[in-house]
């Protein structure tokens, strides 16, 4: 398969309200959409967004190294995703973002080549048959806001079928947060409770908010010290903690997992797709933790639309259960940019929400050209 056309949508999308979270307050999703064609007619469909506290690349610099992978595609031959990881790399260092982007919208083309589901094909990466049949991904909702609108939330979300939550943490008191976290475990009680400090807590804090009668209840803590701090601070922790302790920023591919399994700091981990530089490093990811019978929380960075939402659904269908849940991040858009966007369904997504070959859904240009953000224009290359 030779890719023959690039087109590069850099989109501003507002979300529905504000998310604050201890190091950003998101109003926007500044995201990246690609469009490749191929030499057999067919077009796939990528997307990353940015996000500077996580992967270090702005919407200013993802636009430039999509732009520069796109440029360069033509010249290779993308019949073998095995090999994708490597082609990328010839061309660019690091950028994980910008070469799940790419590497997305390939493995769209591939799948769609193939006629079968991108989910079918990463499931059948993990050695199940092709008659079996994936279980719907629970979806994981955020909490924020005012203790009034946390709560009215939790409650109408918990009616729509919703079991899976995330407190955002940090910026509070930590007596606060306890409160916060205590008052909605026992309102939600038997659900999925989680808290996440994006490494906001000093670890003096963060060791007495998971020893504290008042986080007991929760699922787990995720990344409550800054991926910045010591491996031995995340060791006093997990020793300390009373909660089972999730990492999310610290976590960027294979080898920091081998590294954190090793010096026995988690109890599971936070996947996103920009982290890990695409599909099938993440499944290499699952793979190990599972393996060490560690949990998963799938997540989408906060807010991408339902191009990611499908890639990263994708992989949840390839993986043997999600017991931290699917964060589907496009849930927070004002508007997405497909016609059918993905939405939950009793608080969880079914495979049959996806179409039938390739990533299964497909963006609207007329969208994407209302979308676009006032500082970039749409790219073809
Ligand atoms: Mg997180």
């Amino acid at each position: 398969m030779k890719i023959v056309h690039a087109q590069i949508y850099p989109l501003s999308i507002p979300l529905l309200e504000p998310i604050k979270m201890s190091g950003e307050t998101v109003s926007f999703a500044n995201t990246i959409l690609l469009r490749l064609k191929n030499n057999l007619g067919r077009t796939g469909w990528g997307e990353a967004s940015a996000a500077p506290l996580m992967t270090g690349e702005t919407l200013e610099s993802l636009l430039a190294n999509v732009k520069f992978l796109a440029s360069n595609l033509k010249d290779f031959n993308w019949d073998n995703p095995d090999e994708y990881g490597r082609q990328l790399g010839k061309l660019l260092y690091a950028n994980s973002s910008a070469k799940s982007c790419v590497e997305m919208a390939l493995l769209d083309l591939h799948t769609q080549e193939k006629g079968i589901p991108l989910w079918q094909y990463l499931r059948m990466k993990r050695g199940c048959t092709e008659a079996s049949m994936p279980k719907p991904l629970p979806l994981l909702r955020m909490l924020g806001g005012s203790i009034e609108k946390e709560i009215a939330d939790a409650k109408k979300f918990h009616d729509e079928g919703y079991r899976h939550w995330k407190i955002k943490v940090g910026l509070l008191s930590v007596d606060d947060d306890l409160n916060r976290a205590e008052n909605l475990c026992n309102l939600l009680k038997g659900d999925t409770i989680s808290v996440d400090a994006n490494g906001a807590m000093r670890l003096e804090d963060a060791i007495r908010f998971c020893t504290s009668p008042k986080s007991r209840q929760l699922s787990f803590a995720e990344q409550l010290i800054s991926s910045n701090l010591p491996l031995s601070d995340f060791l006093e922790l997990k020793k300390r903690s009373e909660i089972p302790i999730g990492l999310d920023e610290s976590v960027h591919g294979v080898k920091e997992i081998e590294r954190f399994i090793a010096a026995g700091v988690l109890d599971g981990s936070s996947l996103k797709l920009i982290k890990t530089g695409g599909l099938l490093s993440a499944l290499d990811c699952s793979d190990l933790l599972e393996k060490h019978g560690l949990k998963i929380n799938l997540a989408c960075k906060v807010a991408e639309t339902s191009v990611s939402a499908a890639a990263t659904a994708a992989l949840g269908f390839a993986i043997n259960g999600l017991p931290w849940g699917f964060s589907m991040s496009n849930q927070y858009l004002k508007f997405d940019v497909c016609d059918s966007p993905l939405r939950a369904k009793q608080g969880h997504l079914e495979y049959e929400q996806l179409g039938s070959v390739g990533l299964g859904v497909e963006p609207d240009i007329d969208i994407l050209r209302e979308s676009l953000t006032k500082s970039f224009p749409s790219i073809e290359c």
